[in-house]
């Protein structure tokens, strides 16, 4: 059968521990990168993704080995993205675990393994960097015991020096069973990840189960009910290489001029139309943003490029929502929803490096579910439209459930961090004596604010954190709003916890009084709720004109200096008549 000659698999690790060093010594060996186009970690594509060290979009490549097609589907390496990891590790049979091999088991390793288990993967332990002096493959095998993985079958392997890789893809091909699967079958095949084509549109990328696609092939989309013709089939290689067919166990692309992204999402099954299979492949899921911001251009006039830029991303990007919204404070903009902070931060750049857009963007907030006294729910995604303490019954706001990976001499840190946010403990499991996985409960609205920095900063940079929705909790909140020169500013309200509304209202204007800078006149900051205010600092006038004191004649010092000025105006909005900067709109998630 010629299933047998293909093997499907993805490389699972926690940040760091070598994936995508590893996966370039796969495509050394393999010939299939020459050496001088040998890029640093040629799966890591974006700059983006290059310069924070982690995978957003999935790479996919088909590696020639012994005969066979080996297939290392790359998978995203945020938890903002979990759900495109799931979808990718449904295309494979097999995972290669990496392991650090100074590092040990980390909460990411974790939380791969359960993935790869969920998804019935055989998996492949690699203990990676041996080439270190303080490796140390005993304890990682001892904590792979206590992960249920045999620890005989760890392969000890260097990325950097190229140990151990060989003896990898044998066992690939050994222990990773090959597809099932029948050409004569209805077809059905996964799509894993997309990209954009401005020429071509959507590009799919998928596994094929069952049945076969080649050109020319009348394709149903089954979860967006469409209907295409395919233009084109092939492989990665990892640039898209044509091919006659795509059969089972097969993964590659297809193109089909596909215009939206919506109606090709991830999870998407994709069968024939006329001999169309009876049901698609299990596990697709809406995806919905979580996290919401507002993003206004500094210059009015960018609007219309704002919403063009945004539309153009959205074509490869299933999961950015936006809509049009206006504000008293900063004119019009658009309320955008994101899977987490990363996707945010994400799009946030490359709105402002490849669309060159100058961007305020307000502090983010989740959804918040606020039952009126007239019987109404309203989903509150932005904390000004929260309602006055006379319209509400009750509010509720979303859960995660986090995972924190902390080495032991920081647990009390950690514990202390998030109790302060609200968070109600679980349960603790020790990895090893050195490691433990806490469990916390805790308002997504406090993990979306500085609490990943904090987690850093309090375990000296080795705690981590992974987190699930777990649904919508009451909670006693209420709107803090902030006003500046005696005007609201829609933009800076916000919404939290009752008890703790003052002592927040006093640490945002301390903030704010240090990113305002200063104006010919007295500012005065106020914190208010409902029309109680609750805190005032205020921002002294400053004296001088910048360019007082210079020699009237030294002209190029003046127009320096002007310039100066104006470099220090971008990412600056006029609110009322004080110039309020960028920096301002996220000092509300200040804490103390
Ligand atoms: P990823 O986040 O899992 O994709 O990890 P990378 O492949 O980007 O590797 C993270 C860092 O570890 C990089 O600085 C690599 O050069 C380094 N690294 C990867 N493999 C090895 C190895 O076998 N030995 C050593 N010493 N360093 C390695
Ligand atoms: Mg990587």
């Amino acid at each position: 059968k010629d299933t047998e000659k293909k093997r499907n698999f993805c490389i699972i690790a926690h940040i760091d521990h070598g994936k995508s060093t590893l996966a370039d010594r796969f495509l050394e060996r393999t010939n299939m990168v020459e050496e001088r186009e040998m890029k640093d970690q040629f799966l890591d594509s974006m700059d983006l993704e290059r310069e924070k060290g982690i995978t957003i979009k999935a790479q996919t490549i088909t590696l020639p080995y012994r005969g066979h097609n080996l297939n290392l589907i790359d998978t995203p390496g945020h938890v903002d993205f979990t759900y495109e990891v799931s979808r990718s590790l449904a295309a494979c049979e097999g995972a290669l675990l990496v392991v650090d091999a100074v590092q040990g088991v980390e909460a990411q390793t974790l939380a791969n393994v359960y993935l790869a288990r969920e998804n019935d993967l055989k998996i492949i332990p690699v203990i990676n960097k041996m080439d270190l002096p303080q490796a140390d493959a005993q304890s990682v095998k001892e904590q792979l015991i206590e992960l249920e993985i045999e620890p005989d079958d760890a392969i000890l392997a260097s990325a950097k020096e190229g140990r151990g890789i060989d003896e990898i893809l044998d066992a690939i091909i050994e222990e990773i069973p090959a597809p099932q699967g029948g050409i004569d079958n209805p077809t059905q095949a996964l799509v894993f990840d997309s990209a954009y084509d401005s020429y071509r549109g959507v590009i799919p990328h998928l596994r094929v189960f069952e049945g076969d696609i080649s050109a020319g092939d009348e394709i149903k989309l089954m979860a967006s009910g469409k209907n295409y013709e395919v233009e084109e089939v092939g492989i990665f290689t990892p640039r898209m290489k044509e091919t006659d067919y795509l059969k089972p166990g097969d993964v590659g692309y297809l193109i089909a001029n596909i215009k939206n992204i919506r109606n090709c999402r991830v999870g998407e099954t994709i069968t024939e139309a006329q001999n169309s299979a009876e049901s698609p492949l299990p596990g697709y899921r809406e995806i919905k943003p979580m996290v919401f911001s507002g993003l206004y251009p500094s210059d009015n006039d960018d609007y219309s490029l704002l919403e063009q830029a945004l539309e153009k991303l959205q074509l490869n990007d299933a999961a950015l929502r936006y809509e049009s919204e206006s504000s008293s404070a900063l004119g019009y903009g658009f309320r955008c929803g994101f899977l987490g902070l990363l996707h945010m931060e994400v799009v946030q750049e490359r709105l402002e490096r490849e669309y060159d857009i100058d961007l305020i963007t307000t502090a983010p907030s989740v959804i918040y579910k606020v039952v009126k006294t007239d019987g109404e729910t309203a989903k509150i995604e932005n904390p000004s439209h929260f309602p006055p303490k006379n319209e509400i019954e009750w509010v509720e706001e979303p859960y995660v459930r986090a995972e924190l990976g902390v080495p032991e001499e920081h647990i009390g840190a950690v514990m202390e961090l998030c109790e302060n946010n609200r968070g109600e403990f679980e349960e603790m499991n020790f990895l090893d004596r050195q490691r433990v996985i806490l469990n916390y409960e805790i308002p997504m609205s406090e993990i979306i604010t500085d609490f990943f920095d904090r987690l850093k900063s309090c375990s000296q940079g080795y705690a981590t954190l992974d987190y699930e929705q777990i649904g919508y909790r009451e909670s006693d909140l209420v709107k803090l709003d902030i006003l500046v020169n005696k005007e609201q500013v829609d933009a800076l309200s916000l919404v939290v916890p009752r008890d703790v509304a003052e002592k927040r209202g006093r640490a945002i204007l301390k903030k704010l009084k240090d990113e305002i800078p200063r104006q010919l006149f007295e500012i005065p900051l106020q914190a208010s709720i409902g029309s109680n205010i609750v805190a005032r600092e205020d921002i002294p006038a400053h004296k001088k004109d910048v360019t007082e004191g210079l020699y009237g004649g030294d002209f190029t010092r003046k127009r320096k200096q002007l310039e100066k000025q104006k470099e220090g105006k971008k990412r600056m909005k006029k609110v009322g008549s004080v110039n309020i900067p960028q920096k301002a709109f996220m000092a509300v998630l200040e804490k103390d």
